[in-house]
C-alpha cells in the first residue's frame, strides 16, 4: 500500500446527459498522482455521475478518461482496480468483519494465509485490528464505515473513490473521521477523489477542491485559494459567508459610499463589479484606532446584532445605505452584542481581503 501505486487521472471533455439534463457538461479535470481531490457542489450538480464515470458504472456520451497513460472509457468496472466507499456502505450484514473485508480478495482469487494477512493489515490501517471475528451488526456507525474503508483498501487500489462516505454519521464522528481519512491518505498516498456537498469537510480534507455546478467545473484550486480568491459569485456564495456589494470601477478606482478603496488586485478595467466581503474579515475599530497601511477603513452605522454564541453577527449600514454583515468574536470591547443600534462604527478591511468579482452570473 505505497504511494508508487497511485496514478494520475486525466478527464478530458467528458459529457453525460440524461434527456435534456447535462449531468456532466464537457468536464476537464487533471488529478495528480497521490492527490486528495474533492468534488464539492450542491445536490444534483453531477458529483456522483462523475464518480461513477471514474468507477466505470456510467459510460459518458463523449470524452476521454485516462488512469496514467491508459484510456479507461471501455474498461469494465471490475478491471479498473479502484477502491470505492459510498454513503450507504452496503456491508454484508450476516458476515463477520473479516469476511466483509476479504470479499474483494475472494473475487480476485486470493485466499488462505495471504488473504488473512492482508485483511488484518487493512483492519489495522483503519484502527480495527483484532475486530475481524466480530459481526458487522455489533459495530457502531463509525466502525462500520471504517470496515467499508478497509474493504476498499484491501486489494491495494491505485485510485480511491469516495461518495459522501461520512454523511450518514453524526457531526462529532464525522469530524473525527475527516481527520482520520486524511491521515490515512497521507500514509497510503493513493490518488483519491472524494465527493461531498459539505464545504467545511472539503476545506478540511483536500489538497485541491473542484467546485462543480450544473455539470461544470467552476473552479479547481487549493482550499485557501477557493476561499480567498473565488473565481465567481457561485463559488464565493457556496463556500463561507459573504456579502456582495455592486460597485463601479471608474478611472481605475473603486469607490464605495464616497470612499476610495485599495484592492487586492490592480484594477485594469473600468465597469461594474461585485465587491466580495466576508463578514469575519471586517473588524470593528475602537474610536481612535488606526489600522495602518494595508487596510481600508469603512464608515458605517450599526443596524442590529444577533448573538450566536462563539460570535456575533452585526448588520451595518454604510452612509449610502449599503448593508453589510460583520462577524466578530463575542468577546472584548468590540463585541457587537455590547454595541447599541444606530451607533457609528469604523470597520477595518485588509486590502488583500478587498476582492472584486465580475458581475457575470449574478442576478441583475
Ligand atoms: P450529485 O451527486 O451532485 O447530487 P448526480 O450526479 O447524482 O448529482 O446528478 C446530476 C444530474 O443528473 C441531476 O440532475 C440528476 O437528476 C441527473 N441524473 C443522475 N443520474 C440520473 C439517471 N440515472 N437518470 C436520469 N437523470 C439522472
Ligand atoms: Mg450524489
Amino acid at each position: 500500500m505505497a504511494s508508487h501505486l497511485s496514478l494520475p487521472i486525466t478527464i478530458t471533455q467528458v459529457t453525460k446527459s440524461y434527456g435534456k439534463v447535462f449531468a456532466l457538461d464537457h468536464v476537464d479535470l487533471n488529478i495528480k498522482s497521490g492527490e486528495f481531490l474533492t468534488l464539492l457542489g450542491p445536490s444534483g450538480s453531477g458529483k456522483t455521475t462523475l464518480l461513477t464515470v471514474l468507477a466505470g458504472f456510467t459510460r459518458p456520451d463523449g470524452g476521454s478518461l485516462k488512469f496514467g497513460d491508459t484510456e479507461m472509457i471501455t474498461v469494465p468496472p471490475h478491471k479498473r482496480e479502484v477502491g470505492m466507499v459510498f454513503q450507504n456502505y452496503a456491508l454484508f450484514p450476516h458476515m463477520s468483519v473479516a469476511g466483509n473485508v476479504a470479499f474483494p480478495l475472494k473475487l480476485r482469487g486470493i485466499s488462505g494465509g495471504e488473504a488473512a494477512r492482508r485483511v488484518e493489515r487493512a483492519l489495522e490501517m483503519v484502527r480495527l485490528g483484532g475486530f475481524g471475528k466480530r459481526g458487522v451488526d455489533q459495530l457502531s456507525g463509525g466502525q462500520r464505515q471504517r470496515v467499508a474503508l478497509a474493504r476498499a483498501m484491501v486489494f491495494e487500489p491505485r485510485i480511491m473513490l469516495m461518495d459522501e462516505p461520512l454523511s450518514a454519521l453524526d457531526k462529532q464522528l464525522r469530524e473525527h473521521m475527516q481527520i482520520e481519512l486524511r491521515q490515512l491518505h497521507e500514509q497510503l498516498g493513493m490518488t483519491t477523489v472524494y465527493v461531498t456537498h459539505d464545504q467545511r469537510e472539503a476545506l478540511t480534507m483536500s489538497d485541491r477542491i473542484a467546485v462543480i455546478q450544473g455539470g461544470r467545473i467552476m473552479q479547481i484550486d487549493s482550499p485557501r485559494v477557493i476561499y480567498e480568491r473565488p473565481a465567481n459569485r457561485f463559488v464565493a456564495e457556496f463556500i463561507g459567508e459573504s456579502t456582495f456589494v455592486p460597485v463601479t470601477v471608474a478611472s481605475g478606482q473603486l469607490t464605495l459610499a464616497g470612499q476610495v478603496l485599495k484592492t487586492a488586485e490592480p484594477l485594469l478595467m473600468d465597469g461594474a463589479r461585485l465587491l466580495l466581503l466576508r463578514p469575519e474579515r471586517l473588524r470593528v475599530l475602537s474610536t481612535t484606532e488606526d489600522p495602518g497601511q494595508g487596510f481600508n477603513v469603512l464608515q458605517a452605522n450599526l443596524v442590529h446584532t444577533v448573538y450566536q454564541g462563539d460570535s456575533s453577527l452585526m448588520q451595518v449600514s454604510m452612509t449610502d445605505g449599503t448593508l453589510l454583515q460583520v462577524r466578530s468574536a463575542s468577546i472584548g470591547p468590540t463585541d457587537g452584542a455590547q454595541l447599541s443600534p444606530g451607533r457609528p462604527l469604523r470597520l477595518a478591511l485588509a486590502v488583500h481581503d478587498t476582492v472584486l468579482l465580475s458581475t457575470e452570473g449574478s442576478p441583475s
